[in-house]
């Protein structure tokens, strides 16, 4: 069969859709942001619970999103007021409360629910979006946006393969790291580093960032930046690289 010729895409904006919509029938639904896809009671984070009163309550259908996330919909809006103090009781926070970093990335569940994982991902990623927040602060580029994504083995079940920065794990607290994919998932990323340990991380991503700041393009993002410029470039930049040495002009 012949291969259709290439078509090219219509420019189209990524939406999550989080927070509250109207849905264009009188109702409303709110999307929930569900950290890396996990619904879990921990402490005073009570979203099984929430979900569990809501159901209750209301009984409204919910859809599972493509980033791990959950629609709730059909909302009558006199009960809008009423379901955000239930997921406020349970200690959730508004979506305008959630890092950007947090909302776009995702991981796959790997250890200890995927027998095909080689390494952590669901339960690494807080602690990577935590170093990786305080990173972007540190070098005056905390209002940037970047798309991250983290399994545990190379079938890439959370899409990596698309992200701006990917973590795809190949052996014990060890990643392959790729760079370049588009903000809005139409481009596929490539493979930067073969490895890199988790103590490695700041040392990895800083001097990419750096050279980021120095050389972007207008409002360039970062996985178009990484794109335009490429690994061989990242990589001789990397090597001369001094640490803490560049920061953005706040
Ligand atoms: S990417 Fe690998 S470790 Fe993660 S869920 Fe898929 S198969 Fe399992």
């Amino acid at each position: 069969k012949k291969i259709q010729p290439w078509r090219e895409i219509k420019e189209w904006k990524y939406n999550d859709w989080m927070g509250w919509w109207d849905q264009g029938d009188g109702k409303l639904f709110y999307g929930l942001h569900v950290e890396n896809g996990r619904v879990k009671d921990e402490g005073d984070f009570r979203l099984k619970t929430a979900l569990r009163v809501i159901v209750d309550t209301y009984n409204l259908p919910m859809v599972m999103s493509p980033t791990q996330s959950i629609i709730i919909r059909d909302i009558d809006p006199k009960d809008k007021d009423d379901i955000e103090k239930i997921l406020a009781d349970h200690g959730l926070k508004p979506i305008e409360e959630v890092d950007p970093l947090n909302r776009l990335a995702m991981a796959c569940p790997a250890l200890p629910l995927c027998g095909l994982a080689q390494t952590e991902a669901e339960r690494k990623m807080p602690d990577y979006l935590a170093q990786m927040r305080s990173l972007l602060n540190k070098m005056n580029l905390s209002d940037e946006e970047i798309l991250m994504r983290m399994t545990g083995c190379p079938n890439g079940c959370a899409r990596p393969y698309m992200a701006e920065l990917a973590f795809v794990g190949d052996g014990p607290k060890s990643y392959q790291v790729w760079l370049g994919g588009s903000p809005v998932l139409t481009r596929t990323a490539f493979p930067f580093k073969a490895k890199m340990k988790n103590t490695d991380l700041e040392a990895t991503v800083e001097p990419i960032l750096a050279m980021f700041i120095q050389q972007r393009q207008n409002f360039e993002a970062f996985g178009d930046f990484c794109h335009r410029v490429g690994a061989e470039a990242i990589e001789a930049f990397s090597a001369s690289y001094v640490p803490g040495s560049v920061k953005a002009i706040s």
